[in-house]
C-alpha cells in the first residue's frame, strides 16, 4: 500500500498532533534563527504566529514543509518524520499547502491552469476531473469568472485567492500562510482574510504568519509570539492580547496595535 494510506491509518487511530516540532534548531551561518523550538498543532487547529521582522517566522513555516532543512531536533507531520527527498518529499509538499506574501502564480499560465497543474502533474489526476474541481475551488474563493485570465490581469487580492485555490487543489492536510496579505493594497486584505476565515471554520489545520490582529483574535485557537528565534509565548488569543506575559510581546503589541 502507499505511504499515504499507511499514514492515514496511523492518523485515524491516534489523536497525535498533525504537526509537531521538538527541540528544533536552525542556523544560517552564525545566526541562530530557530532556537530550541517546540510546537504542536492539532488537527483542525488555527495557530497564528506573530513577532518582529527577522524573528524566524518564515523560517519556521518553511521548515514545516521542508523548504528549509533544520540542524537539530525533529519535525513530525501526520505521524511521520519529514522526508528529505524524493516522492515522500513531493507528497509532503502537497499535504502541506503554502501561501506566500508574493503570490507566486505561474505568469504564463491561466488561473485555471495554475490550479490544475499540480493535481495533474503531481497527483496524476485526469485533466477533466482536475478542471472540474479547480472550478469549484475558484468558485469557493470567489473568482470563478477569472478562470481563463492570466495572473497579471487580476488584482492582488484575486491573485492571492487563486494561490489559495491552487494550494487547496492538492487536497492538503494543513495550510501554511506566510504574511498572505502583506503585499496587498489595504482594500484587498479583507477578501483574502475572509477566504482564510472560511477555511478555518471548515476545520482546516492552519499555521498563519500575519500582522492582522483582527484575524488572530477571531480565527486563531492559539497565538504564538516569536522573538529572536525563540517561541516566547503560546496562548489563546483572548489571553495573549489581554495579558501578554513577556516584555517583548508587550513592546511588540504596543507598536502594532
Ligand atoms: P521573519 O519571517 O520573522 O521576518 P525569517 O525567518 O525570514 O524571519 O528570518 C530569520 C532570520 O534569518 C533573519 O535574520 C534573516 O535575515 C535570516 N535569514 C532568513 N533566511 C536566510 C537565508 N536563506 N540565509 C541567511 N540568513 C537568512
Ligand atoms: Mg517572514
Amino acid at each position: 500500500m502507499t505511504e499515504r494510506s499507511q499514514a492515514g491509518e496511523v492518523s485515524g487511530t491516534t489523536d497525535q498532533p498533525l504537526i509537531r516540532l521538538d527541540g528544533v534548531n536552525k542556523w544560517f551561518g552564525p545566526l541562530h534563527v530557530l532556537q530550541d523550538v517546540n510546537l504542536s498543532v492539532s488537527r483542525g487547529e488555527v495557530v497564528v504566529v506573530i513577532g518582529p521582522s527577522g524573528s524566524g517566522k518564515s523560517t519556521l513555516c518553511r521548515a514545516i514543509n521542508r523548504l528549509e532543512s533544520i540542524n537539530s531536533g525533529t519535525i513530525v507531520f501526520d505521524g511521520q518524520p519529514l522526508p528529505a527527498e524524493g516522492r515522500p518529499l513531493a507528497r509532503l509538499r502537497s499535504d502541506v499547502g503554502m501561501v506566500f506574501q508574493s503570490f507566486n502564480l505561474f505568469a504564463h499560465k491561466t488561473i485555471l491552469e495554475n490550479v490544475t497543474l499540480g493535481p495533474i502533474k503531481v497527483r496524476k489526476e485526469k485533466p477533466e476531473s482536475a478542471k472540474k474541481r479547480a472550478l469549484e475551488l475558484l468558485d469557493r474563493v470567489g473568482i470563478a469568472s477569472q478562470a481563463d485570465k492570466f495572473p497579471a490581469q487580476l488584482s492582488g487580492g484575486q491573485q492571492q485567492r487563486a494561490a489559495i485555490a491552487r494550494a487547496l487543489a492538492m487536497q492538503p492536510k494543513a495550510m501554511l500562510f506566510d504574511e498572505p496579505t502583506s503585499a496587498l493594497d489595504p482594500e484587498m486584505v479583507g477578501e483574502v482574510l475572509e477566504v482564510m476565515t472560511s477555511l478555518a471554520k471548515d476545520g482546516m489545520t492552519m499555521v498563519v504568519v500575519t500582522h492582522e490582529m483582527g484575524f488572530a483574535r477571531h480565527a486563531a485557537n492559539r497565538v504564538i509570539f516569536m522573538a529572536d528565534g525563540q517561541l516566547v509565548e503560546d496562548a489563546p488569543p483572548a489571553e495573549f492580547f489581554a495579558n501578554p506575559r513577556s516584555e517583548r510581546a508587550k513592546d511588540f503589541l504596543s507598536k502594532i496595535l
